[in-house]
């Protein structure tokens, strides 16, 4: 999945758990919540660098349960030390956001051996894979930036604005009743 459609899940992941907050005066925290559901792919960052060979390595290691936890948990023992919020508050929403991610990318379609993620990873290496999304192309950045990826953009984007504007709305109802 491209950035739009993790950036997405982030706002939707964020509308559930800051339901009395107003958008606009949190916005730090909803960069953040972006931030984090696509965090697993900053092993994309060195491709983007135009070290297109390292391509291999994305959707590695940062896509998997392991990393999602021990990220999750530093995170939420930074939180607790600066802002005293009990750790067992944030580690979930943090651990959510960050696998979100690696769930998600169990569906997109993935030619390139060996396919889909290993989302289990410590408890088994193997690779989970259950081809539904439209595919990402990605072996460098002239790829990312194709035609190909702009009709999957538009896809990500009509298959999860629904939800976060339904959401919205409900929410915006809510404050005011
Ligand atoms: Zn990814």
């Amino acid at each position: 999945m491209l950035p739009i459609g993790h950036s997405l899940v982030g706002l939707i992941i964020y509308d559930i758990f800051n339901q009395k907050q107003k958008w606009s005066k949190n916005m730090s925290y909803i960069f953040m919540y972006i931030f984090l559901a696509n965090l697993p792919d900053g092993d994309f960052i060195p491709v983007i660098l135009g070290f297109d060979y390292l391509n291999v390595f994305h959707r590695g290691l940062t896509h998997t349960l392991l990393f999602s936890m021990i990220i999750a948990a530093l995170l939420g023992a930074g939180i607790k030390l600066k802002d005293k919020t009990s750790f067992f508050d944030s580690f979930p929403v943090f651990f959510l956001l960050i696998y979100s991610h690696v769930i998600i990318d169990i569906f997109n379609i993935d030619t390139r051996p060996p396919s889909g993620v290993m989302a289990l990873y410590p408890l088994t290496d193997q690779y989970f894979h259950i081809p539904l999304l439209p595919p990402v192309s990605h072996s460098n950045l002239q790829a990312l930036l194709s035609i190909a990826n702009l009709k999957t953009a538009i896809f990500e984007l009509s298959l999860f604005f629904p939800f976060l504007l339904i959401i919205f709305l409900r929410q915006r109802k809510n404050r005011q009743s």
